[in-house]
Order: structure tokens, then C-alpha cells, then sequence
């Protein structure tokens, strides 16, 4: 499997609990590398442009809301098949759902704050990765 390059985002629930750490160990500990990471806070703009394809769900106003109301960490993290890879390590979307030893299993509070965003396919991860991070290869 290739070498690719994904894009995750450490939610306002995590980054208000401390536990941005404990959820990067997982990411490593399962080959992921983090080769770019931030810290930061989306302006309301940023969150309803980053979700816009769920501009039409009814959780769309309450996802922007929490998404903006505290700082998130964003990454971008290498390794072999790292799309997939993420997906499997996050887990579902609802924590309830999501089975043992995911991060979403483990640190989720609700569907909403769920912990952790990481890029459904490698076309989303590519318009993901230069969302916020112009400057850093694609590939890698
Ligand atoms: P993901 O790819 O697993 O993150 O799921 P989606 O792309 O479907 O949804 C994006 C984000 O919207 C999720 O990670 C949740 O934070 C939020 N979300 C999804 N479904 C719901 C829902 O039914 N209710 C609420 N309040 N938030 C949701």
C-alpha cells in the first residue's frame, strides 16, 4: 500500500480536556507519522466553509458552533494507506457506535463532539491538507 499523506483535526473537546497527547499516541503508535501540526482557532467562516457539504443537514449550525468554540489542533499525518488507516484508528462517527479501542470509542462525548475529524478519501484529503496548509506537499 502507498505512502499518503491525510489531514485530522483535533476537536474543542479535546483540546479543553488535555487529551490531544493521549490521541496523537495513537495515531503513532499505529505507524502514523505527524509531519505538520498546529494549533489553532477556526473563525466561523473557516468551520462553515470546512463543513459546507453538510451546509443543508440540520446539525450544520450546532457542528460550526462547537467547531469554533475552543481551540482544535490541526495535522497532517503520513503513513502507509493513512487515509483508511485514520478512519479505522478514529472509529464511527457516534462514540456509542464506535468499537473498542478507537479514539471516537475512547474519548468521544457525543455524536457531535466526537474528538477527532480525519479526511473520508484521498481526494477530500488533498483539498483537506490545503485548507490549511498551503506550503506542505500533498503527497509526500
Ligand atoms: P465523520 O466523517 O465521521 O466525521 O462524519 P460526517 O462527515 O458525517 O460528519 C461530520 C461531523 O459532524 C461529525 O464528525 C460530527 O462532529 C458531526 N455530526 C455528524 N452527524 C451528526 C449528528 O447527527 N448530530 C450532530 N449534532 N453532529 C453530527
Amino acid at each position: 500500500m502507498a505512502i499518503e499523506r491525510t489531514l485530522s483535526i483535533l476537536k474543542p473537546d479535546a483540546t479543553r480536556r488535555n487529551v490531544t497527547g493521549a490521541i496523537n499516541e495513537r495515531f503513532e503508535a499505529r505507524g502514523l507519522s505527524i509531519v505538520a501540526q498546529q494549533r489553532l482557532r477556526l473563525t466561523k467562516e473557516e468551520a462553515e466553509r470546512f463543513y459546507e457539504v453538510h451546509a443543508a443537514r440540520p446539525f450544520y449550525e450546532s457542528l460550526v458552533a462547537f467547531m469554533i468554540s475552543g481551540p482544535v489542533v490541526v495535522q497532517v499525518l503520513e503513513g502507509e494507506g493513512a487515509v483508511a488507516r485514520v478512519r479505522e484508528i478514529m472509529g464511527a462517527t457516534d462514540p456509542e457506535k464506535a468499537a473498542p479501542g478507537t479514539i471516537r470509542k475512547d474519548f468521544g462525548l457525543s455524536v457531535e463532539e466526537n474528538s477527532v475529524h480525519g479526511s473520508d478519501s484521498r481526494e477530500t484529503a488533498e483539498r483537506e491538507i490545503a485548507f490549511f496548509f498551503s506550503e506542505i506537499e500533498i503527497c509526500p
